[in-house]
């Protein structure tokens, strides 16, 4: 039981953290920031005189987002588009007010328009302990609804939107409107997996309906895409690419 317990305490005093921490990691090409929102990542992807931001928090905390965003030192009229891996409110949530804050256009997937629309989390199903108790709190938040300036339906390059090379990916599961976006080598997948708590590894995301096909849908993009070597969480991480290969390994039986 106690690495169980020690893995919420920690997760606990994450979600307590005020402000959250920013850090930087250099992919090919690109500068990644990444600032922690509570407990959900926002990824500010910057090349030259480009910024794209990757998903926008939690609505109460997106004033104070778009603040640490400036405080990077980025010129804000860099900022092209903001993207959002899917529609939850963890992720989507801030992302009106980023849109207006920073003068960019919203992109999003078009299987989660109506969940945006309605700002309301479609059903949440819990993988473990630390979901079920927080799938109500979970499930209750809402933000209010909007819609993207950018519904993303099919693989997408990723420049004329955000004017920096790449690639935006749907891949429903999480939530109808899941995307990826590929950048140079790395990927930002959102909910596909999150981060370890503690530690460097991928783990299954607190939140996922068909297991089975969640792990066929990382199979499939570490396949098509062995060039990619970070994978930018929308929680913890980022992972290396032998950590996911080395989850997945573990996820499948072996009999
Ligand atoms: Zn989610």
């Amino acid at each position: 039981m106690m690495p169980r317990a020690l893995a919420w305490l920690l997760f606990a005093a994450t979600l307590t953290a005020c402000g959250g921490s920013t850090s930087q990691t250099r992919i090919a090409g690109a500068t990644v920031h990444t600032l922690e929102v509570d407990y959900s990542n926002v990824h500010v992807v910057q090349q030259g005189d480009a910024v794209v931001l990757i998903d926008a928090g939690y609505e109460a905390l997106a004033g104070e987002t778009a603040e640490r965003v400036r405080a990077l030192g980025l010129d804000p009229a860099a900022v092209k588009a903001i993207i959002l891996t899917h529609g939850h409110a963890d992720h989507a949530g801030g992302g009106a007010r980023l849109r207006t804050d920073l003068t960019a256009q919203l992109v999003a997937g078009a299987g989660d328009q109506p969940m945006m629309a309605a700002g309301k989390n479609e059903p949440l199903c819990p993988t473990g302990s630390i979901a079920e108790g927080r799938v109500d709190e979970d499930q209750a938040a809402t933000y209010d609804g909007y819609g993207a300036d950018v519904w993303i339906d099919a693989p997408t390059d990723l420049a004329p939107v955000g004017g920096i090379p790449g690639r935006i990916l749907p891949m429903p599961g999480h939530t109808r409107g899941s995307l990826v976006v590929v950048v140079g080598d790395a990927a930002f997948v959102g909910d596909l997996f999150r981060g370890a708590i503690v530690g460097g590894g991928a783990e299954t995301h607190f939140y996922m309906c068909d297991l089975a096909d969640n792990r066929a849908d990382i199979r499939a993009l570490l396949d098509a895409h062995p060039n990619v070597k970070t994978f930018f969480t929308g929680h913890f991480g980022p992972v290396d690419r032998e950590d996911v290969e080395e989850y997945l390994a573990d996820q499948t039986p072996t009999n």
